[in-house]
């Protein structure tokens, strides 16, 4: 799962994005309302949520809300408010808003509402993912090979689980740590690597064949058919 964060404040902003990411979460941190905005409308693909400041230098996030919304961008968005307002809260709401949270807030709240953003029905977050053998269930986080569940590392669940929705499908590296790492994340580092590697040893089976394959200089592919080809 991979969030935006729209927070002008570096304080908050530095504890959101560790506290995120302790959970699991990649977090990208954007720090004013103009580059904010842009970023939602670039790459809102990328993000299973955006959590959005109200009071941002550049553009307001009222605002930022009603223009992405007007451009048909259905990405989940929290607004954090240091307003406590009744009226704040409904004008938020009203301009696209999926929730809010009033500042200063508990950071277990705002984990609490985001799993809750994460359930609603929304086909690319509540889908299990299922190729080869392998059950992935991107809300509870969990992962099953032929109805056992194999346990795995948050960075090994955020690999497999971006790999298994494009399967069959080269993926390469620098996807990989795009995705499942934050934004300047440093590309040379061999990281995806060591984790593929772990991964590797818990999700192959030597009976069905390479679930997870390297493809030498390109990247790494789910091979869905592992499995039939085992069986046949
Ligand atoms: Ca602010």
């Amino acid at each position: 799962m991979k969030l935006l964060l729209i927070e002008d404040e570096p304080q908050i902003a530095n504890l959101l994005k560790a506290g995120l990411e302790r959970e699991g979460y990649a977090a990208d941190w954007v720090a004013d309302g103009v580059g904010g905005e842009k970023r939602i409308e670039l790459y809102h693909a990328d993000y299973d949520l955006v959590i959005l400041d109200l009071m941002l230098p550049g553009k307001d996030g009222l605002e930022i809300c009603k223009s992405v919304r007007a451009k048909g961008i259905t990405v989940p968005i929290l607004v954090l408010t240091a307003k406590s307002y009744v009226d704040d809260k409904v004008t938020a709401l009203d301009s696209g808003a999926d929730d809010y949270l009033t500042k200063p807030f508990d950071f277990k709240e705002l984990l609490s509402r985001i799993r809750t953003l994460m359930r609603r029905p929304k086909e690319k977050l509540t889908t299990e993912l299922r190729s080869g053998g392998i059950v992935l269930n991107p809300v509870s986080r969990k992962v099953f090979l032929d109805g056992k569940e194999i346990k795995l590392t948050l960075k090994e669940f955020g690999i497999l689980e971006y790999l298994m929705r494009y399967p069959n499908k080269v993926v390469t590296r620098d996807d990989v740590l795009f995705n499942v790492w934050d934004f300047h994340f440093d590309s040379f580092s061999n990281v995806v690597d060591v984790h593929i590697n772990h991964l590797r040893k818990k999700i192959n089976n030597k009976k069905r064949g390479n679930f997870l394959e390297t493809i030498r200089g390109v990247g790494y592919r789910i091979n869905s058919t592992a499995d039939e080809s085992a069986a046949a």
